[in-house]
Order: structure tokens, then sequence, then C-alpha cells
């Protein structure tokens, strides 16, 4: 499973939230610590941030801790709402920056952390590439984010096997869900962290249980039994 972590509240630099913690997004690109399927996420990156109402995203195919130039530009890109990942890429599937997330249909930024068959997701020609991840992207876009819950539950109904933890912002409002991997929240005082694995040992961060929407808009955070969760 690929990592995933998302900002939202006050300004935040992308250097800070992603390559500045202990056990942040570069270090989970070579040494994850709550991974459970896959060793090291080496197949890509991608970071997005919301500038104004503008999605603008950063993508790659290789891996974090090899770019060259981000470690230099990231401590200048600031923004009240982030959404960053690093890429273990399913068997088979392609390795390419459009299969790199966070995916967008220009207000969400989104992200997905898992596996899913994609012969249960239906085609659409909105998505980036034909990754699973790009696929489910699509479909969850093509519904409406106020149904995300109930996109996952129908595409866990369909492919019994399938990993669906999702994440995506839009700049007021961020939403997760877990079914089948790992996620936590941090809440800061400024703003709240929804990250595939704490970066650091702040005793703030909570565990969200699996099969759970989560919502926020930066301060408060809901959390609510996924529909079909046992
Ligand atoms: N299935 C997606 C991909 O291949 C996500 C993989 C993951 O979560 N490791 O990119």
């Amino acid at each position: 499973m690929c990592r995933h972590l998302g900002w939202l509240g006050a300004p935040r630099t992308v250097g800070e939230l992603l390559l500045d913690p202990p056990y942040g997004l570069l270090v989970q690109s070579y040494s994850p610590r709550r991974q459970k399927h896959g060793l090291m996420n080496a197949d890509g990156w991608g970071v997005g941030f919301f500038d104004g109402a503008i999605a603008r995203r950063w993508r790659s195919a290789a891996p974090l801790w090899g770019d060259v130039s981000f470690a230099s530009v990231a401590p200048a890109l600031r923004s009240e709402c982030v959404v960053g990942a690093v890429r273990s890429a399913s068997i088979g599937m392609p390795i390419e920056p459009t299969a790199s997330a966070p995916f967008t249909d220009g207000r969400w930024l989104l992200s997905h952390n898992g596996l899913v068959d994609r012969t249960v997701l239906p085609l659409s020609a909105h998505a980036e590439s034909t990754v699973d991840s790009a696929l489910l992207a699509a479909l969850i876009f093509d519904r409406g984010m106020p149904r995300l819950g109930d996109t996952v539950t129908e595409v866990a109904a369909r492919d019994p096997d399938a990993r669906l933890n999702i994440l995506a912002a839009n700049g007021s409002e961020m939403l997760a869900t877990t079914w089948g991997d790992t996620l936590s929240v941090l809440r800061t005082g400024d703003g709240v962290v929804l990250a595939s694995e704490p970066y650091d040992d702040d005793p703030r961060w909570e565990e969200v249980p699996d099969r759970h929407l989560v919502h926020t808009d930066g301060s408060a955070v809901r959390m609510t039994a996924l529909k079909g969760s046992v």
C-alpha cells in the first residue's frame, strides 16, 4: 500500500508536512512503520495543494528520496490544504507520473492506499491513468464526494478483497475512508492531519478504526462507521 497525508488548517509548507517530520512521507518512502502491504514506496510520489481555488500538483514516477529539486522548492510552497502521497505500485499496474496520487477533477485532490480489481470499476474517459487508483478516483469524482462512503461500500461489495483507503480534500473540507489499511488523525490546534501513519511520536495521534469515514473542516473531526462494516 502506498502512504498518504493530508493537511487542512493554517498555512503550512509542503516541506514541513512531507519532508521535515522524523517519520514523514520522505522517510515512509523507504522505511514506513505501519505498512501492511509492500516494504517501501519507491514507485513514485505526488503532492497537491490549493493555491486559492486552484489545485496545483507535482507528481513523479521516481522515488521521493531521489528527487534532486523537490527539497529545495518544498519549503517555499505554502498552503492551507495539502495532499501528499508516496507509491508502492501494485503488481501489473503502470509506473508513470499520471499513476501517482493525488488525482484531481479540478476541485478535489484524491489519493488511494490499496488495491481494487479494475474489472469491477466502470471505464471512465476522465481517468488520468489505467492504474486502479485513477479509475477509482474517476468513479468517486463522478458520483460526488458527498457519496464517498456509499461509493466505497459499493465497490467493496463488488470486490470483497478490495482495500479502499481514500483521502480527499478541496481546500475547505477533507475526507478519508479506512477500508483495509491504517489511518491516523492528529489535531494540532491550528489544523488537522490525516495520515496513513503518524509522522512523529506526538501522543495526540489517534488511530481511525477500520471501515470508517472521516470528515474534517480543519477543526472539528467526525468519524462514522461505514455501511457494510461488521
Ligand atoms: N493500487 C494502487 C497502485 O498500484 C495503490 C497501491 C498502494 O496502495 N500501494 O498504485
